[in-house]
C-alpha cells in the first residue's frame, strides 16, 4: 500500500472525526490491519499510526515480531490458550467479556490495561458481556489488579444510526463507573461513535480498503 494513499485516507478519517465535533487529537485511531500482511502494518506505522489492532492471535504475533514502533491492540475475543503468547506484546486488551479471560490475562500480564466489551445490541452473534454484567465484570477485573481503562463495543449490524442508542449507553455506563475510555466506532459508524463520546475508534477498511478473503490470507 502506497504511503501517500494511506496518509490521504488517514487525513480523511481525521476530518470525519473533526466533522463529528471532536478534536482529532483527542480521539485515538487504532488501525485495524487484520487480514492484511506485515507490509500493511509497517505502512500504518510509517504513516504515524502508532496504535495497531488485530483480532487474530497468530497475525498479531507475526506482525509484532516484524514491525517495530507499534502499540498492539487485541480488539476481539481472545481465546484463553492464546493469552500467554500475546501477553508480552499487547498494549491494550479490548475484548474482556467474561471473568475467565480476565483471570488468564492477569496470570500472564499482571496489571495489564484492559477494556470490558459489552454486547450493546444484544445480537447473539456479537461478543461482549450483557449490560447487567458490566459492573460486576469491571469490579472483577479491577479486583485482580488489572488496569480497567474503559468499555468497548461493536455496533449492531445495520445502518450507522442503529448504533447510536448502544453507544450512548456505553458512554453513560463508563462515566457512571468512572472509566475514561470508550472504544467504539469502526469505518462505517465512526461519526455516530465520536458524537456519542468515543475516545478510541478502531478503523480498518476506511484506511486500508477491503480486506482480502481470510482463506487467502492464511496461506
Ligand atoms: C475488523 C474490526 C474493526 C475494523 O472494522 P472496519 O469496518 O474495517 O473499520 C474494528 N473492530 C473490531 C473488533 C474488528 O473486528
Amino acid at each position: 500500500m502506497a504511503l501517500a494513499d494511506l496518509s490521504r485516507r488517514l487525513d480523511d478519517v481525521r476530518a470525519r472525526i473533526r466533522n463529528a465535533g471532536r478534536d482529532p487529537d483527542a480521539v485515538s485511531v487504532v488501525a485495524v490491519t487484520k487480514g492484511f500482511g506485515v507490509d500493511v502494518a509497517a505502512a500504518a506505522v510509517a504513516a504515524g499510526l502508532v496504535d495497531v489492532g488485530e483480532n487474530y492471535a497468530q497475525e498479531l504475533l507475526a506482525k509484532a515480531a516484524a514491525v517495530a514502533g507499534a502499540r498492539w491492540h487485541f480488539v476481539g475475543s481472545v481465546q484463553r490458550n492464546k493469552v500467554k503468547a500475546l501477553a508480552p506484546v499487547v498494549h491494550l486488551w479490548h475484548g474482556i467479556d467474561r471473568p475467565p479471560i480476565a483471570d488468564a490475562i492477569v496470570r500472564h500480564a499482571p496489571g495489564a490495561a484492559v477494556l470490558v466489551q459489552v454486547n450493546v445490541s444484544g445480537e447473539p452473534a456479537k461478543a461482549g458481556c450483557e449490560w447487567a454484567d458490566v459492573e460486576d465484570l469491571v469490579a472483577h477485573a479491577a479486583g485482580l489488579g488489572l488496569d480497567v481503562r474503559g468499555l468497548m463495543a461493536v455496533g449492531p449490524t445495520g445502518p450507522p444510526e442503529a448504533a447510536r442508542t448502544g453507544f450512548r449507553r456505553l458512554r453513560a455506563t463508563a462515566d457512571r463507573l468512572g472509566l475514561r475510555e470508550c472504544s467504539m466506532g469502526m469505518s462505517a459508524d465512526l461519526e455516530v461513535a465520536v458524537e456519542e463520546g468515543a475516545t478510541i475508534v478502531r478503523v480498518g477498511t476506511a484506511l486500508f480498503g477491503p480486506r482480502p478473503a481470510r482463506r487467502e490470507m492464511r496461506r
